[in-house]
């Protein structure tokens, strides 16, 4: 990678981890995309003070994923973050909405990185948010998200022996409990998370963002196909 700008998407940028993302690398000088799905108010404020410019599309629709990682060219960083939660008793939970959970989660990860692979350059970074719930998963009601988040170890070290021969790295983020909308830090479910961590407190989206920029960064040339847990020790 040079000094010149980076052409750098983030899918799911609007608010949350997404949005301190996007802000970290604008901050950088890079030339940043996001999108997101439905929070346009959101997403047209973080355009105007970052200057990062935002597109509408859904992430959990395979041909706009791939028309949308399409369009923004050759990528030098493509960040996928766009993802749902869905929790509770796998005998009452909604069949629909956990497969819409597996669109969002794995089918348009895989689809977006594969789609970048095919035009980065040199040294292309692929960085992508999964959870300490790939990991651990000490509650009852999160099997499917965790599977979601497991799927995606497995396709960051499959994708990171494919890509590797042009020094395009494939790294997975896992944030443990962060606060955002999500996952708020002072929801009702926070000093049940805080019970498994080993630093009570959320983790700030800033803190997730700043792992992202470091595998983006010179730094982390030679380092794919990882996981990179950053949760409070949730998963110690
Ligand atoms: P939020 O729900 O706060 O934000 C999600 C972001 O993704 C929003 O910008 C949203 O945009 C976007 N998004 C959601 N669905 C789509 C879609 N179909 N197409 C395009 N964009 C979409 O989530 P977080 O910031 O908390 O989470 C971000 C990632 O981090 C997720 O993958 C999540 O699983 C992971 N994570 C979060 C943790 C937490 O405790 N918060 C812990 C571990 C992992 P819009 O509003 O416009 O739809």
């Amino acid at each position: 990678m040079t000094d010149e700008k980076r052409n750098v998407l983030v899918i799911g940028g609007s608010r949350g981890i997404g949005a301190a993302i996007v802000q970290r690398f604008a901050e950088a000088g890079d030339r940043v995309t996001f999108s997101y799905a439905g929070s346009a108010d959101a997403a047209a404020a973080l355009q105007k003070n970052t200057g990062a410019v935002a597109i509408r599309s859904d992430a959990a629709d395979r041909e706009a994923v791939v028309a949308l990682v399409k369009s923004r060219g050759k990528l030098d960083v493509l960040v996928i973050n766009a993802g749902a939660l869905v929790l509770g008793n796998p005998l009452d939970l909604d069949a629909d909405a956990v497969d819409r959970m597996i669109d969002l989660n794995v089918r348009a990860p895989y689809h977006a990185a594969v789609e970048a692979a095919r035009t980065m350059g040199d040294g292309g970074r692929i960085v992508m948010i999964g959870s300490v719930n790939g990991d651990r998963m000490p509650f009852e009601g999160g099997a499917a998200y965790a599977l979601t988040k497991s799927a995606m170890q497995g396709m960051a070290r499959g994708l990171a022996r494919d890509f590797g021969g042009r020094n395009i790295t494939v790294n997975v983020v896992q944030p443990g409990p962060t606060d955002t909308d999500m996952n708020p830090g002072d929801g009702p479910m926070s000093d049940f998370m805080h019970g498994f961590m080993a630093i009570k407190r959320h983790v700030r989206p800033m803190e997730v963002a700043g792992m992202v920029a470091w595998l983006a960064g010179p730094d982390a040339g030679a380092v794919t196909g990882a996981m990179h847990t950053i949760d409070g020790g949730f998963g110690a």
